[in-house]
């Protein structure tokens, strides 16, 4: 079921939801957009740019208390798993990607119940982007620009209105329950098509080369010099990891309480790109140079994720890029890459 929604009606659209959520959207703070929960509708800004934290953030949590535990009793241990249910609004597409790729991530065996309950409570209200949010971006040559799956309903600007795709039961609760959604018509449909014809003339290709091989190519290029070259240049400040919305490497401490007998055990967010990360007890650390983790991230999206799972780590928002004081950029990697194999063709 498709519907369609005023412009002007857009406020009580999140009022709505409102009193069915906690709402999450993207709202303007301090020269930059971020994903922040939200009691007023006026706040939303559905126009933005890519946010600083992924919306992904808001079901995989910084500091969150995995479990408590008793030592007089350790097997009681429970987990503590939130549910409250929220919507996360005008996501795009290449952030509703990258929640696809969390969500088979995290329900592989040991699944993460913490992150699974959590999403299970969640609404995605996705929103399309009809040309590219920023300059740095490499979304269109990852096909990461577009959605077909993952959110409860899908807006799509054409002018005066949203079209919006109904892909789930409770997304068709939302648009019931408002009644300020009307059926979708012909001449809805029609815009919708011009509006996206329109989006195939924005997006650019920015990675010289086929992308099907990136992954076979940057294997042949373990030993390339472009490791050493970022890797000087790289501060391991871990901004890149951070900001990364498929990134969700982790730290857990277990904390007592003062009765020395209760406790919690917290997850905290890692990132491979810090010194400290691959240190191990014996003080030995297996990824000591810049150079290496460096290259750990870029084969970690590249390759490694995506024999595991069948497609890139990488959905080409370019956070990593953007937040970089370095200015390491992935796409400049790549595309070295793809040089350096086309010049010893
Ligand atoms: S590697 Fe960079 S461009 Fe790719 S998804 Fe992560 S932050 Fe975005
Ligand atoms: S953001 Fe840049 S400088 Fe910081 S760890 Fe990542 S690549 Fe290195």
């Amino acid at each position: 079921m498709d519907v369609t929604i005023e412009y002007t009606h857009i406020d009580r659209f999140i009022r709505g939801l409102l009193s069915h959520y906690d709402v999450i959207a993207p709202v303007a703070r301090d020269g930059r957009f971020i994903f922040d929960r939200i009691d007023d509708p006026a706040a939303v800004s559905p126009q933005y740019d890519t946010t600083l934290l992924p919306p992904v953030k808001w079901i995989y949590p910084n500091n969150e208390v995995l479990l408590e535990f008793d030592l007089r009793d350790i097997t009681k241990a429970a987990v503590i798993a939130q549910g409250r249910p929220q919507a996360l609004t005008f996501v795009h597409p290449c952030d509703i990607n990258a929640i696809n790729l969390m969500d088979d991530i995290l329900a592989e065996e040991p699944s993460d119940a913490n992150y699974l309950t959590r999403r299970r409570s969640t609404v995605i209200i996705g929103y399309e982007c009809l040309g590219p949010c920023k300059e740095n971006y490499l979304c269109f040559d990852k096909g990461c620009h577009i959605t077909y799956k993952g959110f409860d309903l899908f807006f799509t600007d054409i002018g005066g209105r949203y079209y919006v795709h109904v892909a789930t039961e409770a997304g068709r609760e939302i648009v019931e329950e408002d009644g300020i959604f009307k059926k979708a018509a012909y001449d809805d449909w029609v815009d919708l098509m011009k509006a996206r014809a329109e989006r195939k003339k924005g997006f650019k290709k920015v990675i010289r080369g086929d992308m099907e091989m990136l992954s076979h190519h940057l294997k042949e290029a373990y030993h390339n010099e472009i490791w050493d070259i970022e890797g000087k240049k790289c501060l391991s400040c871990g901004a890149c990891v951070i900001v990364c919305p498929t990134c969700y490497c982790f730290d857990v401490s277990d904390e007592m309480c003062p009765d020395m007998e209760k406790g919690v055990r917290t997850r905290r967010w890692d990132g491979c790109q810090l010194r400290g990360f691959c240190k191990v007890a014996s003080g030995e650390n297996f990824r000591k140079d810049a150079a290496e983790r460096v290259r750990h991230r870029v084969f970690k999206k590249e390759v490694y994720l995506k024999k595991r799972f069948g497609r890139s780590g990488c959905v080409g928002c370019g956070r990593c890029i953007d937040y970089c004081i370095a200015k390491i950029s992935i796409i400049d990697i790549f595309n070295h890459v793809m040089d350096r194999v086309r010049e010893n063709v």
